[in-house]
């Protein structure tokens, strides 16, 4: 390739389109940066449109939490058609179920609309310093190498590559370097959902249920599934201790896994999302790790599929209706922020004045095998996430959003999924754009939190009035 070095420039640019960096630009270009949304892959929006419902949108008691940009990515795909909505699981959580081919449109329309200019297969390989400040970051395609420079950078990697070529402090999962299991997900059609619900009522020995006070508790199982059928979506959580999962081990049919998680994404095409297959402690920033992967749960995933298809009742018309698009990671490096979430933070549901979006989901920790770590937030409720876990330690216009969020690993269990991700891009992505107002232009510590989150609130975020 030509080493043909261009220059460029942006008031903000976004590194990484999944869920978190198409919240954080849009919420930039919405408030009149010019702004470059970059990504190494070749689609915008990271689990959005895998087929993953968003969880920590709502609470445990059925309160929005998360609104803005979230909230008009959602009107869009409404308008669009095919758009599910929130569901309750009777487990732990309300998920909000989305169609992934839909939601494709949806992202590029909502991105299109606020003018943010996308840049796709383009990695970020270096970034350039000046003193304490990421001047901008060294872009790779296949037309040439640019220097993108930024007035502010945010990091939404996933990985926190921009922050680790800050030299800034990372945290890699915990001392005995287990890492969340790597998933593909696949997605079945054809399902006859009624069949599928009978079956959780006859045998709810099966199901993961009623595991918070405002998810049944107080039920049985067979109650909790009562109300999984009068919902009428298959919403289901088969679990890995029970019978069904333990034959498929047994069998050597199924590979040890905590669960089938069977999620609507289609009512039209009765389409379900599965969520089931896992390799554990792989460190995906390994690219030759992670690339071995892929054969293994392909593999797996074609071995549930004729699992389920074989066992679980409505699966026997079904037919494979498709693959993720990419290998889903959870859990990779965290940035050390200002402030750095803790587990007290999330399973207290602490509120705080410096707020600026909201998280509610479990303490969910996926581990080897049929081991999940599942601890519900107090009381139904929900956290505040404050400003200075997005501003990167050390350095004067770096915020980090998403994935690789400065949140210790049980926090970052809770505040990994996409509600929250959406929330701190959307803060950062404003915050960019009231730092370049402010005395010293790009200084993310210069932004008055106050005005920020009146800003947010203006957009739509929610802050307040939630358990
Ligand atoms: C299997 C699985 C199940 C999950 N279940 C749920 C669920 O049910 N509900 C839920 O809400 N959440 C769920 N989560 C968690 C949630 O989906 C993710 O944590 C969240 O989507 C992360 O979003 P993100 O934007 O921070 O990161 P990502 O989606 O990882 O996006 C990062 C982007 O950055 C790009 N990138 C990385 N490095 C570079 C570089 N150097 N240069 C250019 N581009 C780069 C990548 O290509 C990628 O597109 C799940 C996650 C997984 C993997």
């Amino acid at each position: 390739m030509a080493q043909r070095i261009l220059q460029e420039m942006y008031d903000v640019v976004v590194v990484g389109a999944g869920c978190a960096g198409v919240a954080a630009a849009v919420s930039a270009a919405k408030n009149g940066g010019r702004t470059l949304l970059l990504d190494a892959g070749s689609l915008a929006g990271g689990e959005l449109i895998t087929g993953l419902p968003v969880d920590g949108a709502l609470n445990a008691r059925g309160e929005w939490i998360v609104g803005g940009v979230l909230k008009e990515i959602l009107d869009e795909h409404a308008r669009l058609g095919g758009y599910i909505g929130p569901v309750k699981d009777w487990r732990l959580i309300w998920y909000v179920c989305i169609d992934p081919e839909i939601m494709k449109v949806a992202v590029m329309n909502v991105l299109a609309r606020h003018g943010v200019e996308l840049r796709l297969y383009s990695f970020v390989e270096d970034i350039v310093t000046d003193g304490d400040r990421v001047a901008g970051v060294m872009v790779v395609n296949k037309q040439s190498r640019t220097l993108v420079n930024g007035r502010v950078i945010i990091d939404c990697s996933g990985d926190g590559d921009v922050a680790q070529l800050a030299g800034a402090e990372m945290m890699v999962s915990n001392a005995q370097r287990e890492f969340q299991p790597l998933t593909m997900l696949f997605r079945i059609g054809g399902v006859n959902v009624p069949e599928l619900l009978d079956f959780c009522v006859a045998e709810p020995e099966n199901l993961a249920v009623g595991e918070s006070e405002w998810m049944g508790a107080e039920l049985t199982a067979r109650e909790c599934a009562e109300r999984l059928r009068e919902q009428g979506q298959p919403a289901v959580f088969i679990k890995g201790d029970g019978p069904l999962i333990q034959k498929g081990i047994a069998e050597g049919r199924l590979q040890p896994t905590a669960l089938i998680g069977i999620i609507p994404v289609s009512n039209e095409r009765r389409e379900v999302s599965v969520n089931t297959t896992r390799l554990a402690n792989i460190n995906a920033t390994d690219t030759s790790a992670l690339s071995k992967s892929l054969p293994l749960l392909i593999d797996q995933a074609w071995k549930s599929i004729e699992y389920i298809r074989s066992s679980v009742p409505g699966f026997s018309n079904s037919y494979f209706a498709g693959l993720s698009h990419r290998i889903g990671i959870r859990e990779t490096r965290r940035v050390v922020g200002d402030y750095v979430l803790t587990r007290e933070d999330v399973f207290e549901a602490r509120k705080r004045d410096d707020g600026i979006g909201k998280g509610s989901h479990h303490i969910d920790i996926h581990q080897d095998g049929i081991k999940q770590v599942r601890i519900p937030v107090k009381h139904g409720g929900s956290y505040d996430m404050p400003y200075s876990m997005l501003v990167v330690k050390g350095v004067e216009n770096l915020y980090v959003a998403g994935r690789c969020m400065s949140a210790d690993r049980e926090a970052h269990g809770s505040a990994r999924v996409m509600g929250p991700c959406m929330a701190q891009g959307e803060a950062a992505g404003l915050g960019a754009m009231l730092s370049l107002r402010s005395n010293n232009p790009g200084d993310i510590r210069a932004v008055s939190v106050d005005r920020l989150r009146l800003g947010l609130l203006d957009q739509g975020a929610i802050l307040h009035g939630t358990h």
